[in-house]
């Protein structure tokens, strides 16, 4: 039996990771449970699934939940802040941990719980945007076993050789034959919108996104395909690709969830419903296979599968995404922040939707003329760097 803790409980990727444990009950026990201030979700999960310990990092949440935890006579150990995300990340009698923060909150406990050498359910991208070679070299020196949960990087996780899945970030695709990578996306609920159009876009028409249910960070993301360009950087760390290995195309229907071109011609899709529950399912039981309640896929129902090179005119933010990859560290974990940022503020209604790339382009090209010259990082620097671009794109926003 796989012991878990599950971070991001309360999101989109806690309901879908708790589907495939109702779907294998004798597989999985959740130790502890961690979010960041919904208090009152948080206390129906414990009343649910009974944890032995569940962490706000909000800390008058935290307080909250000590007090309802009593109410109900539950044994439950509240933790709050970080370090209560930290130390449950850690917890020697865990093996596992579902990393389902959203944005750079995520770092600090996941890369925790990667130096604890847990098997690691990588569903926060943004914390390897953030962290790259910090991350990377934390998995090999600690053993960890990293996982891709978004469904993209399980896709091509799952088109890969046993051997190239054992080598997460450090992978040689050349040698094993690949030539390229095949990112897919759906390109959002505005790829046929008039681009003029765009500009009076509101958050509730950015987070219906035609296909996926998910947070309201990543439906944003999707919609400006910042998602695909976040996605992109960590594809390049977790495949170790190169930029001519990494291709992204628009397949606006997602039956294909991503794929891999072999140099014999062969290409290897992953294809299914768009559910979450599959790709968490799959890196839970890695190498095994179990039910995760998903339907199966209809191929007489799917209809016509059609494929299109992105329009960076349409989706400027996939474009800052790619060139930061390759501008550096600074510039990927720069453009992170002001996303996170940026796409709050338009959540808000502080920020229009077309905005949200210019204030992107904004502090990246702010923090890579001040920060031209580091080449190497550890984690304080770069919390200070996320803060450093955070503070340009507050100042940015008044501006605009
Ligand atoms: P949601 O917004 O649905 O959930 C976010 C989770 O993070 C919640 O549990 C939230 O807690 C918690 N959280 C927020 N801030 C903090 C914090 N400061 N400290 C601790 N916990 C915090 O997001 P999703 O589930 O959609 O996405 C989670 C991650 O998975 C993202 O990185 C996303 O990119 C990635 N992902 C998501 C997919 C999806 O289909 N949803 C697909 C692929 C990747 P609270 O509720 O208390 O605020």
């Amino acid at each position: 039996m796989r012991k878990l803790t599950i971070l991001g409980a309360t999101g989109s990727i806690g309901a879908s990771t708790f589907k495939v444990i109702e779907a294998n009950p004798s597989a999985y026990s959740i130790v502890a449970l961690a979010a960041g201030s919904n208090h009152q979700k948080m206390l129906e999960l414990c009343l649910k699934w009974q944890p032995k310990y569940a962490v706000m990092a909000d800390e008058a949440a935290a307080l909250k939940l000590e007090q309802s935890v009593k109410q109900h006579n539950l044994s439950i150990k509240v933790f709050a802040g970080v370090e209560g995300l930290v130390e449950v990340s850690t917890l020697p009698e865990i093996d596992t941990v579902m990393a389902a923060i959203v944005g750079a909150a995520g770092l600090v406990p996941t890369l925790a719980a990667v130096k604890a050498g847990k098997r690691i359910l990588l569903a926060n991208k943004e914390a390897l945007v953030m962290s790259g070679q910090v991350f990377i070299d934390a998995v090999r020196q600690s053993g960890a076993e990293l996982l891709p949960v978004d469904s993209e990087h399980n896709a091509i996780f799952q088109c890969l050789t046993a051997d190239m899945q054992t080598r997460m970030g450090h992978c040689d695709l050349t040698k094993s034959g690949v030539s390229q990578i095949l990112l897919t996306g759906s390109g959002g609920p505005f790829r046929y919108s008039d681009i003029e159009s765009l500009q009076h876009v509101t958050p509730e028409q950015a987070i219906a996104h035609p296909n996926w249910s998910m947070g309201p960070k990543i439906s944003v993301d999707s919609a400006t395909m910042m998602n695909k360009g976040l996605e992109y950087i960590e594809a390049k760390w977790l495949f170790n690709a190169s930029r001519e290995q990494l291709k992204v195309i628009i397949h606006p229907q997602s039956v294909i969830h991503s794929m891999v071109q072999y140099n014999d011609g062969s290409v290897l899709a992953q294809m299914g419903e768009p559910d979450m529950a599959t790709p968490i399912a799959c890196a839970m039981a890695y190498p095994e296979r179990v039910p995760a309640g998903v339907a199966p896929l209809d191929f007489t129902k799917v209809g016509e599968l059609t494929f299109l090179e992105p329009d960076y005119n349409r989706y400027p933010c996939l474009k800052l995404a790619i060139d930061a990859c390759y501008e550096g560290q600074h510039a990927t974990t720069a453009l992170n922040a002001a996303n996170e940022v940026a796409v709050d503020a338009f959540l808000k209604q502080q920020l229009k939707f077309t905005d949200i790339a210019r204030l992107n382009e904004r502090v990246l090209n702010k923090a890579c003329s001040m920060d031209r010259l580091s080449s190497s990082y550890d984690l304080e620097s770069l919390i200070e760097l996320d803060r450093m671009a955070r503070t340009i794109a507050i100042e940015s926003l008044r501006e605009l």
